[in-house]
């Protein structure tokens, strides 16, 4: 249970002169749920988009799963990572349903009578049973989130990773989305989500992590980097957020 499903070892991505990531050494655990918070521009979102190849590093080492990926490497292990993003990019000509389904049958090769069933049960685990047959348009953007986290479960990934799921949502609709993924977290599967959500990382966290600059600055448990932080830099930021 404590094998790193995820090992990012002096990862380094830059666009161009401009370094994003300076070496950044990362573990993850299986069943563990890693929050990564900081200043924005401070790295969140390459680090995640490294693990999950929508960027590619250009120096130091990532394995996901025990298998290594970037260097030009399309790594199967990539169908093992989910991604919630920001936007929820659903097909808006789909149905919901469909939405969910569409994963498993393309990319796991299930019929769509039996994605379509493991989508309702998702769907159902999401709060949104009675939502399936509507388009995405019709829905509240919580609820097209929570679409987005049932999509990113069908593919019934070994690690989910969420950038920012929240910050594209009205005030009122944040807090249905973080029950969904507080109820998650309890299930067992690995969460790496970058959030601005302190409340959420205060009580759903294993390990926080603060970057700032492109660098891991601190982690640890979380009332660890909220009661007695110790870097500067961390500290000023949790006065501003
Ligand atoms: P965060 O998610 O913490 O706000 P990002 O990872 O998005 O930060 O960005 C880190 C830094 O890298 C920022 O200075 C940003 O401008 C830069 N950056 C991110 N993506 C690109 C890109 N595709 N091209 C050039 N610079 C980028
Ligand atoms: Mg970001």
């Amino acid at each position: 249970m404590t094998r790193p499903i995820i090992e990012m070892k002096n990862v380094v991505k830059s666009f161009g002169l401009f370094k994003a990531l300076h070496g950044v050494d990362l573990q993850v655990k299986e069943g563990e749920i890693v929050v990564v918070i900081g200043p924005s521009g401070s790295g969140k979102s390459t680090l995640i988009r490294c693990i999950n190849q929508l960027e590619e590093h250009n120096g130091g080492e990532i394995i996901v799963d025990g298998a290594e990926v970037g260097h030009g490497r399309k790594s199967t292990v990539l169908t093992e990572v989910g991604m919630v993003f920001q936007s929820f990019n659903l097909f808006p000509h789909m149905t919901v349903l469909r939405n969910v389904a569409l994963g498993p049958v393309r990319v796991r090769g299930l019929s769509w009578a039996a994605a379509e069933d493991r989508a309702k049960r998702l769907l159902a685990r999401v709060g949104l049973a009675d939502q399936a047959m509507k388009y995405p348009a019709q829905l509240s953007g919580g609820q097209q989130q929570r679409v987005g986290i049932a999509r990113a479960l069908a593919m019934e990934p070994k690690v989910l990773l969420f950038d920012e799921p929240t910050s594209a949502l009205d005030p009122e609709m944040v807090g249905e989305v973080l029950d969904v993924m507080q109820q998650l977290a309890k299930t067992g599967v690995t969460m790496v989500v970058v959030t601005h959500e302190m409340g959420f990382a205060r009580k759903v966290a294993d390990r926080v992590v603060f970057m700032d600059g492109g660098r891991i600055v601190e982690q640890g448990p979380p009332d660890e980097i909220f009661n007695a932080p110790s870097d500067l830099r961390l500290r000023s930021f949790l006065q501003a957020v």
